[in-house]
């Protein structure tokens, strides 16, 4: 019934099937479906629950605070806004934020900050942005240009002019593509949509370098690989360097909708009053959500055990390699977020464990990705694996 109405009023973007799950309570790493039928939650509603579902400190924040006020606008003054910003500044590389409520409005604040800045204190002729092939900004129109997918461009044209595309881990195609107008570059340290593909250290610390000589702006998108996604707050850490603008969303707010841009002081001065502005942006519900997220990401311990329980899976995952070499290929990530790659099947590898009890995201035709809660147990993780393991063996059969 209600999946009828589902295809009777809702404009059909999703592609929603009879067999797509009806969800209705989550807690922890397990969801529940309309049946009472229960799923081990390696989606983790696409990157953004990071501490799982019905998260007690995250639900008791946001409860408290729509008590006292759910909406002001930023007409006014509101704490939690200020409490997130002062943490988020106090451990980053960055010193000043603007919130918006998703990945797509963060980077597209991203791509007006680095414009208007450039414009204002580099060189008013310059505006392009290069981006990456096979990366993925977001669905308005300047991210989706900015998206190095032909595919979620066709039919969307005229798109906005100022990108430009190198490929990813290759700093050469990066250098070739910036001209006289080249304002910044844009790229994701790992590329989520693109199929998990972690930017090299020798490239990310090369576009660095580029862009402090030829006086550009680096932005990294880190949507989905920020929050201790890849068992570092951000992904960036990693690679030993400093972006000069980079963007969060996904679990920023331990699931309730909000995005960030975060910047230097520097850059910060290309925004004056009413150069940007979002009416939801900074919510105060959002915002005490995600100071508690937060707050237990970078609590003593959290990210160690995440990285810890991040090598555990890539060792399961290859001992189960190992058994079905001919039909798995490449496993890459870093922390949490994981893809494999298949020969094929995988769409039908993704139903079948479904159906067995585990929910994993497919990307195109032939990776799957695995983005439990950082919180994931060992069991669970045990228990994934084993239904993997069965599926394997039903659709592959043994070697
Ligand atoms: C998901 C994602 C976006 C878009 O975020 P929305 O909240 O869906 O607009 C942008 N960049 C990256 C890297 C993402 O993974």
């Amino acid at each position: 019934m209600l999946k009828e109405e589902e295809k009777e009023y809702i404009i059909n973007t999703y592609n929603r099937q009879p067999e797509t799950l009806l969800v209705v309570k989550g807690k922890g790493t397990i969801i529940w479906d309309e049946n009472g039928n229960e799923y081990l939650d390696f989606v983790g509603g696409l990157a953004v629950n990071a501490l799982g579902h019905a998260y007690p400190g995250v639900v008791n924040a946001a409860w408290e605070q729509m008590n006292k006020v759910i909406h002001t606008s930023n007409l006014y003054y509101t704490e939690p806004q200020v409490k997130l910003a002062k943490s988020l500044v106090e451990n980053s590389a960055a010193d000043k934020v603007f919130f918006c409520n998703s990945g797509a409005e963060a980077n597209e604040a991203a791509i007006k900050l680095a414009r208007k800045y450039t414009k204002l204190h580099v060189n008013p002729e310059k505006f392009e942005i290069v981006t990456a092939l096979n990366s993925f900004h977001g669905r308005t129109l300047a991210t989706l240009t900015a998206t190095g997918q032909e595919k979620f461009q066709k039919g969307f044209e005229p798109l906005p002019s100022g990108f430009r595309y190198g490929r990813f881990n290759d700093l050469e195609s990066f250098r070739s593509q910036i001209n006289s107008s080249t304002c910044a570059i844009m790229v994701e340290p790992v590329q989520g949509e693109g199929g998990v593909i972690v930017a090299d250290e020798d490239f990310l610390v090369g576009l660095r370098r580029l862009c402090d000589e030829q006086n550009l702006l680096l932005i990294f998108d880190e949507v989905q690989s920020g929050m201790g996604r890849t068992a570092k707050l951000f992904a960036y850490e990693h690679y030993g360097i400093k972006p000069d603008i980079f963007t969060l969303a996904k679990a920023l707010g331990g699931g309730f909708p909000i995005g960030a841009m975060l910047c230097s002081e520097k850059v910060s001065a290309g925004f004056s009053p009413g150069d940007h502005a979002s009416t939801f942006g900074g919510n105060p519900v959002a915002c005490a959500a995600a100071v508690v997220v937060l707050q237990e990401i970078t609590r003593d311990g959290f990210l160690q055990n995440a990285g810890e329980r991040g090598i555990y899976f890539r060792e399961k995952l290859n001992i189960l390699q190992d058994s079905y070499t001919n039909h798995v290929g490449e496993i890459r990530g870093k922390g949490l977020i994981i893809g494999m790659e298949l020969k094929k099947d995988a769409r039908k590898i993704q139903q079948f464990c479904q159906q067995k009890g585990l929910l994993l995201n497919c990307i195109g035709e032939k990776t799957l990705r695995f983005l439990p809660p950082l919180n994931v147990s060992k069991d669970e993780i045990d228990r994934a694996v084993d239904i993997l393991d069965t599926v394997f063996m039903e659709v592959f059969g043994c070697e």
